[in-house]
């Protein structure tokens, strides 16, 4: 095992080889390159009941991660799922779409592995976070995932590169021709290592590339995007494939829930399952078999609705699984999904955390609910650490989400959404609906 990540440390990113020390123990991170049989997941779910306390999360970036384990359990973890012969992304984090090779059009996975290969002699040199996402435009899309670099196909020829942020906060740098895409990309790597473990591509300024860059861009081409479908639940995939994509609630379920999904899967002849974006799974095999595991879903748990207000909420474990919790962010976020769905219209997403760390969401949203130690706080389009437009005593947190909810009921107006009614109403607006005192 690799020396630890250091202990609950921002810039830490935590992997098999590297377990993180969380409020809860340490977390291994199992990142999976393909799809996996029902068998493998659960094998891989029994492992972290063994080794850890049962708690699997599925990350925004769509990585599985094994919680509550000790540095022991960790080491005795990494072999036992070595011992798997999964296909595990190591090193480099370049991410594609859950469903690449499986959609008609542009396969990412050869530049992937050929800019993995590459990062392999990097390793050590490059910031711990780095990531490069590919985008393909496909039915499951990763532009709200940050990435250092990200390329963007534009048709059969070539790929427009950005540099830091989302798809819509990054910043475009060229267009590279797709024979030429490695060999950039490779590039912008090495610079990134000259340049220290620090780097990041948010920071890199686009004047400043070096000439091994340079020659492979060419003018970014206008390319229009096709609105972003991010399919769920039940759908078919190219010609030959249909699948399921269900989602954990608050990203996070119990492994022997899990494994009896994958169980059930095994039963109904389902090829593969893998981890994706979005605290989700995608199941692959026939109509039929994904219908019925569609049902199986639901019954363990798994969110299966793609407008249940539950994937509109991001909450970190909380209290009572987290040692550092404030806030029993689980059992507020059923409470927000079905007591006041009005707040959930896909423009407002709420962040729960147990602490002011903000584990699960480091970046602002536009609500959050912070535990503190007088009760909690709220953060209007901002981080947890950010300054709170009003505190909450301890036990008024429902009444708080009441309030909001009852705000935007009676002040939306025609066209608005939830998020611009709040914008529009200001701090100073939602903190009067709140009330006086803490
Ligand atoms: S944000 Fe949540 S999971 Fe992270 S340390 Fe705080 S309470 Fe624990």
């Amino acid at each position: 095992m690799n020396a630890i990540a250091s202990s609950m440390a921002r810039g830490a990113c935590p992997a098999l080889d590297a377990p993180m020390l969380t409020g809860d123990g340490y977390l291994s991170r199992v990142a999976l390159i393909e799809a996996i049989s029902p068998a493998q997941v659960i094998a891989l779910f029994s492992l972290s009941v063994k080794h850890g306390n049962g708690m699997l999360d599925i990350s925004a970036r769509g990585n599985l991660q094994i919680r509550g384990l000790t540095l022991g359990s960790a080491a005795k973890l990494e072999a036992d799922v070595r011992a798997l012969d999964l296909p595990l992304r190591e090193g480099l984090a370049v991410e594609w779409s859950p469903l690449a090779g499986l959609e008609d059009g542009i396969d990412p996975r050869p530049l992937g592995l050929a800019i993995m290969d590459h990062a392999r002699a990097l390793r050590g040199r490059l910031a711990p976070k780095l990531s490069v996402v590919l985008e393909t435009n496909g039915l499951l899309r990763l532009d709200d995932l940050l990435a250092d670099i990200r390329l963007v196909a534009t048709g059969e020829t070539g790929w427009n590169v950005f540099l830091g942020g989302t798809l819509k906060t990054g910043r475009a740098i060229g267009f590279v021709r797709d024979e030429n895409a490695a060999d950039c990309v490779a590039a912008l790597l090495d610079h990134f290592a000259s340049l220290g473990l620090r780097a990041r591509g948010r920071q890199i300024e686009p004047a400043t590339l070096p000439q091994d860059v340079l020659r492979h861009l060419e003018p970014v081409k206008t390319h229009v995007s096709q609105p972003q479908q991010n399919v769920f639940g039940l759908f078919a995939v190219g010609q030959a494939y249909n699948a399921l994509r269900v989602a954990l609630p608050f990203g996070q379920i119990n492994a022997r829930a899990l494994a009896e999904f994958a169980r059930q899967a095994e039963d109904f002849s389902i090829e593969s399952i893998r981890p994706a974006p979005d605290h989700s799974l995608v199941a692959f095999g026939d109509e039929k078999a994904c219908a019925n595991l569609h049902g199986v879903a639901e019954q363990v748990g798994l969110i299966v609705q793609a407008d249940d207000p539950l994937r509109q909420i991001d909450a970190c474990p909380g209290s009572p699984s987290c040692n550092s919790a404030r806030l029993e962010t689980h059992a507020l976020g059923r409470f927000a999904a079905s007591e006041t769905p009005g707040l959930f219209d896909e423009s407002l997403r709420l962040h729960l955390s147990g602490c002011a760390k903000g584990c699960v969401h480091p970046t602002p949203s536009p609500l959050a609910l912070v535990g503190s130690e007088n009760g909690s706080h709220l953060v209007f389009c901002g981080k947890t650490t950010d300054t709170p437009i009003k505190q909450l005593a301890p036990g008024h947190a429902k009444a708080a989400l009441r309030a909001l909810a009852r705000l935007i009921e009676t002040s939306r107006r025609d066209g608005e959404t939830n998020h611009d009614c709040l914008v529009r109403l200001g701090p100073g607006g939602i903190v009067a609906a709140l009330g006086e005192g803490p």
